[in-house]
């Protein structure tokens, strides 16, 4: 096993489309343990092919309480319902946004040993495969994001501190009466794809890119200025 190493923004495969498995080779296999190891050695809950540079249809997913897996040519066929969320990525390092995504997303893989896989997800299951299925079509989770203020890094003041309860349920329901659970959903904290966040209401850290792991520093001046240039321009469009 390995660890690869992760692209960061504004690395030109992050937009490409990955292509599809057609036969679950030994390669493959290993490809997945591997990208198994990587997520888990990032604490991320989805990574994707192109993330380590593998433009294959392949995702890695870990989330809390179920045990880590990757999935293979995924496809969505049903989403339903929208709410507002908190989000980050593991090309993403100490930044977070809030994102539109479905509340219920049925979707179908294969296993690494080429099951058929059935997911009717809800819950960090369904942000994840919308997230992580969007890099395997070359998008990222900036692209869902509206305005500068949607978007921020680890410590700085932002935007969820200013929806207040009753708003924000609005808002994640769309008008209409959200359930007990889609209430707690929509006022969870920080759980992104990318980083598992540890936000129980204390105040963010700064996010220390010096404590990153090797693999993971690939070219933080790239990152970085594309970062600033990006919130610009959001910051513009406002
Ligand atoms: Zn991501």
């Amino acid at each position: 096993m390995a660890i690869l190493p992760i692209r960061l923004y504004p690395d030109p495969i992050l937009r490409r489309e990955a292509r599809p498995v057609s036969e679950i080779t030994a390669a493959i296999r290993k490809l997945a343990r591997d990208m198994i190891e990587t997520l888990d050695s990032a604490q991320g809950v989805g990574l994707a092919g192109n993330q380590v540079g593998m433009l294959r249809r392949m995702v890695a997913l870990h989330v809390p309480d179920r045990e880590p897996l990757v999935i293979i040519n995924p496809e969505i066929s049903h989403r339903e319902g929208e709410r507002r969320i908190q989000e980050g990525c593991l090309s993403f390092p100490g930044y977070f946004g809030m994102v539109t995504r479905s509340m219920r997303v049925v979707a179908r893989a294969l296993s690494t040993e080429g099951e058929q896989l059935d997911f009717d997800a809800t819950e960090l299951l369904a942000q994840a495969l919308e997230h992580e299925i969007d890099h395997l079509n070359g998008m990222l989770f900036i692209d869902h994001v509206q305005a500068h203020e949607d978007l921020w890094k680890a410590g700085e003041e932002h935007g969820v501190h200013e929806h207040g309860d009753i708003d924000f349920e609005h808002e994640a329901g769309h008008g209409r009466v959200l359930t007990a659970k889609e209430r707690d959903e929509a006022r969870k904290p920080a759980m992104g794809p990318g980083e598992s966040h540890e936000d129980d209401g204390e105040e963010e850290e700064p996010f220390d890119y010096t404590q990153l792991a090797p693999y993971r520093q690939a070219d933080f001046a790239a990152f970085e200025s594309a970062l600033r240039e990006l919130r610009e321009k959001l910051t513009a469009q406002v």
